[in-house]
Formats: structure tokens, C-alpha cells, sequence
């Protein structure tokens, strides 16, 4: 898919805020300092459409970008800053809570970790809370130019035993880098491929 053209619409603090012209969504969500303002960048072949922030988990809008005047991509707040707690399930800020099990219209939510780190359970336990509620996610893994190739096979292993101790297969998962813009098309053509499919199914 080629971007001719990404535009910034509107920050909403609240689901009931968000566009409502039934473009699908494709969300954006991980914990603070993950690499998402960059990629959303990336992805939209811009230098600043999203803020790359320097002070991280600031920000708690919902921030739509309307991309080829087709779809959106969505920038939701980073999760996982605030406090830890021995229920992080129920610690996701009402705000994320409220937009994915409400929002109709959110075709993917692209789950953004960190390529070098170890499995964070805050993201395990937020991709359970996924699936128990039947939300279409897919993983992003991040920063991948800090890693070697080599490094980067063993933490995609690591990761991805981890994931088969509770899910039956591996998620859809993509491996970027916006330093090097790696990924770009592939989560580009994943995006085109799933608007095609929610037209074919005309919903
Ligand atoms: P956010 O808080 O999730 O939106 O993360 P940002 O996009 O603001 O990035 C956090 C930090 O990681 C910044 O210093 C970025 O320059 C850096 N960063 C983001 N993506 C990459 C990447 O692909 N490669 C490298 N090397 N650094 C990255």
C-alpha cells in the first residue's frame, strides 16, 4: 500500500469522542517508551505526525490520524507507566479499557513490544484480556536494529514459547525498526489485506 496521504483529525479523551464515519481503526498500543509515536511515523512517511515524546505516559488522548482518506491509524495512550499492581488486568487505564471493548469500528489493534526485552507480563496480561474479550490484535515487535540477527531470532523464540504457554499458536506478529524502516510494508499490506477482507465480508 502506497501512503499519498496521512492527516492528523482529532484527539478524543473519551470513546464517545472518536470519529464516527465508520472508517475502520487500526489501533496502536504498548507500554510507554515502546517505539510508538515512531513507528506511526514511519508508517505514515511522516517526520512528526506523531509526537516521538520525551516524557512518557503524558499523554492520555486518543489521537486519530486519517490515512489515503481511507482508514484511520490510532495513536491510544501508552499503558503500563502508572503503577503496578497485583491485577494489572484491571489497571488499564479506563480510557484504553473503554476504547478497545467499545469502539466498533477498531478493525486490528497492533500491540507494540519491545524487540530486546524479555516477555513483560504486563503485555502477556494485556494480550490475555485480548483474547478473553475477542479483540482482534496483532504484535509488533519493535527496535529491531538494536538487536543482531542472531539476537533478534532468539528473542523472537523466546517470545514466542512464552506466547504457546497460553495460546494455541503464535499471534500475527511483525518485526520493525523506524530507524532503519523495516516493516513498513509488511504492516502497511497486513492493513490493506484486513480493509479488504471487512469489505468482501461487507460489514
Ligand atoms: P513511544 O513513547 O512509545 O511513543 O516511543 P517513541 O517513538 O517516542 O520512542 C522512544 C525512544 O525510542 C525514542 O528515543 C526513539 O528515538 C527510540 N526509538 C523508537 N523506535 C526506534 C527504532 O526502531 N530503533 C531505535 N534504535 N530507536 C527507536
Amino acid at each position: 500500500m502506497i501512503v499519498s496521504k496521512s492527516d492528523f483529525v482529532k484527539s478524543s479523551s473519551a470513546v464517545d469522542q472518536c470519529p464516527t464515519d465508520n472508517r475502520w481503526d487500526f489501533a496502536f498500543i504498548g507500554r510507554s517508551n515502546v517505539g510508538k509515536s515512531s513507528l506511526i511515523n514511519m508508517l505514515c512517511n511522516r517526520i512528526a505526525l506523531a509526537k516521538v515524546s520525551a516524557t512518557p505516559g503524558k499523554t492520555q488522548l486518543i489521537n486519530h490520524f486519517l490515512i489515503n482518506d481511507k482508514f484511520y491509524i490510532v495513536d491510544l495512550p501508552g499503558y503500563g507507566y502508572a503503577k503496578v499492581s497485583k491485577s494489572v488486568k484491571e489497571d488499564f487505564q479506563k480510557i484504553i479499557k473503554s476504547y478497545i471493548l467499545e469502539r466498533e469500528s477498531m478493525a486490528c489493534l497492533f500491540v507494540l513490544v519491545d524487540s530486546r526485552h524479555e516477555p513483560q507480563k504486563i503485555d502477556l496480561e494485556f494480550m490475555q484480556f485480548l483474547g478473553e474479550n475477542g479483540i482482534p490484535f496483532a504484535i509488533i515487535f519493535t527496535k529491531a536494529d538494536k538487536l543482531t540477527e542472531k539476537q533478534l531470532a532468539e528473542s523472537l523464540e523466546r517470545y514466542r514459547t512464552r506466547m504457546l504457554e497460553e495460546w494455541e499458536e503464535m499471534p500475527q506478529y511483525f518485526v520493525t525498526s523506524s530507524a532503519h524502516s523495516v516493516g513498513r510494508d509488511e504492516v502497511l499490506n497486513y492493513i490493506d489485506s484486513v480493509c479488504k477482507d471487512l469489505e468482501d465480508a461487507n460489514v
